[in-house]
């Protein structure tokens, strides 16, 4: 027996169409006591799958909406119980008086991820495709979004499930083998098994090094903009946020502290950390300033290094290019190039592979600035939806990794079995965590407490 929730699963600022969410045994029960239908049928005789026009009351009969309802019975719904939506028209008003007639029917309001936790629990999703389900609506970018999507499709929860099939199957010739200590691992059996390891190890890795790439796909590749007081730094990121984040100024010093910021360029997120200008002296809060700037340059994984173009390089530059030179990825922009020139790009693009003239100004530039950042993080170097986004998957992928990589060394050298199938068991147990095969109950509680009411 299902206790029946119900829940707003629209946003909750007036628009076109709410969408009122109901699972449980109760949801015809409830229905009924909600939802007038236009052809006079009860809720349990309207065929599955097919909207139905009627009246939405509240809980003293009065209509509050004209809505369309429709029902998933159960197996075949998104949580597998017996479902229903009603699409209201969109007001925040209309919304809550249904819930509350929802409520007053039986239902009970639904906790946050309850729906995707019950899909979960009855078999309709695996942990990872529920997880996905927050990275979907919360994506920043479209491959972001594609990420998630292919995960909520099953691209990361197929190469997993190999991957325990794999040892599952063996660790079973294993427990035969520690049944029956009489028997001995034959030595094609041996092989296969190495065989089987060596491929599951393989597999593993791919995914745990696709971590980190997904990892700057979800929070943004960490990007500094460096350059020395009035280059243009804050100017280069307002123009590119396209509003006016940090302050802009013509006195040196103006930016004494960091400012994080979340902008997609090209298709790529980057995570903005605009810094204060480097600049030896100043004052102590300036001084701090600039510390932290060292700081962001050595973590960040792009440099926009900004110069600028009306002007000749100083020393102040050339301590900003040591610094910028620490990024892995670098992209020099020559800024100002609406005002006269003075600096000599020729020999700068003899130094830097990508050097760009831009106007944060004028906007001139920009594009070709967007399509350097794109080639330098290219999206197509990701596999749909095999990328590991999520900090305990990842986890849980190296442990299995670990225990995997134990397994083989323990089998090369021909330790006993039950010592093979010792780590054979704790890589089945970590990758059961990453799918939810064997995932403790506090874990899921956590996990679902992520989601938002209504998902
Ligand atoms: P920051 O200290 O590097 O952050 O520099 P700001 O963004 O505060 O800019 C310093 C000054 O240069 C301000 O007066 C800006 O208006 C000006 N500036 C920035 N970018 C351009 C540009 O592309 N063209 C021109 N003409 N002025 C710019």
């Amino acid at each position: 027996m299902s206790e029946t929730i119900a829940a707003i699963a629209t946003g909750q600022q007036p628009c076109a169409i709410g969408i009122l969410r109901l699972s449980g045994d109760g949801v015809c029960a409830a229905l009924d006591a909600v939802f007038r239908a236009g052809n006079g049928k009860p809720a349990a005789q309207q065929s599955p799958r097919a909207m139905v026009l009627g009246d939405l009351l509240d809980e003293t009969g009065q209509v509050i909406d004209n809505v369309l309802c429709v029902r998933f019975p159960a197996p075949h719904s998104y949580t597998g119980e017996d479902c229903a939506e009603l699409h209201c028209h969109g007001s925040p008003i209309v919304l809550d008086a249904g819930l509350r007639a929802l409520l007053a029917a039986g239902c009970r309001q639904a906790g946050a991820g309850e729906f995707t936790k019950r899909a979960f629990l009855n078999g309709r999703m695996d942990l990872i495709q529920a997880e996905s389900v927050v990275d979907l609506i919360d994506a920043e970018t479209a491959e972001q979004a594609h990420n998630a999507v292919c995960q909520l499709d099953g691209a990361l929860s197929r190469t997993v499930a190999r991957i325990y099939d794999g040892l599952m199957d063996m660790a079973a010739r294993f427990y035969a083998v520690v049944d029956y200590p009489d028997e001995d691992i034959e030595d094609v059996q041996r092989e296969q098994m190495l065989d089987t390891l060596r491929t599951a190890q393989n597999d593993l890795e791919t995914l745990v090094a696709g971590f980190s790439r997904g990892r700057l796909m979800k929070l943004g590749v960490p990007t500094v903009l460096l350059g020395k007081p009035n280059a243009g730094k804050s100017s280069l990121l307002n123009a590119l946020l396209g509003y006016d984040r940090a302050i802009v100024t013509d006195i040196a010093g103006t930016t004494r502290d960091t400012v994080e910021e979340k902008v997609s360029v090209g298709g790529v997120l980057l995570r903005l950390i605009d810094t204060a200008g480097i600049r030896s002296g100043g004052d102590a809060v300036e001084a701090l300033g600039v510390e932290r700037s060292r700081e962001a340059a050595k973590r960040a994984s792009l440099a926009v290094l900004v110069l600028d173009g009306s002007r000749s390089l100083t020393a102040e530059d050339e301590e900003a290019i040591s610094l910028a030179e620490a990024a892995p990825h670098l992209i020099v922009a020559v800024n100002k190039s609406d005002l006269p020139r003075r600096l000599d790009v020729g020999a700068l693009a003899d130094r830097f592979d990508n050097v760009l003239s831009v106007s944060a100004a004028t906007g001139e530039g920009l594009d070709a600035l967007a399509e350097a950042i794109a080639a330098q993080f290219p999206a197509g170097e990701t596999v749909g939806g095999a990328l590991l986004t999520n900090a305990r998957q990842a986890d849980a992928a190296n442990r299995a990794l670990s225990a995997v990589a134990e397994a083989r060394s323990a089998l090369r050298i021909g330790m006993t079995a039950d010592v093979v199938l010792t780590d054979c068991e704790a890589a089945l147990e970590a990758l059961g965590e990453l799918n939810g095969k064997r995932v403790r109950d506090d874990l899921v509680e956590t996990i679902f407490s992520r989601f938002c009411v209504g998902k």
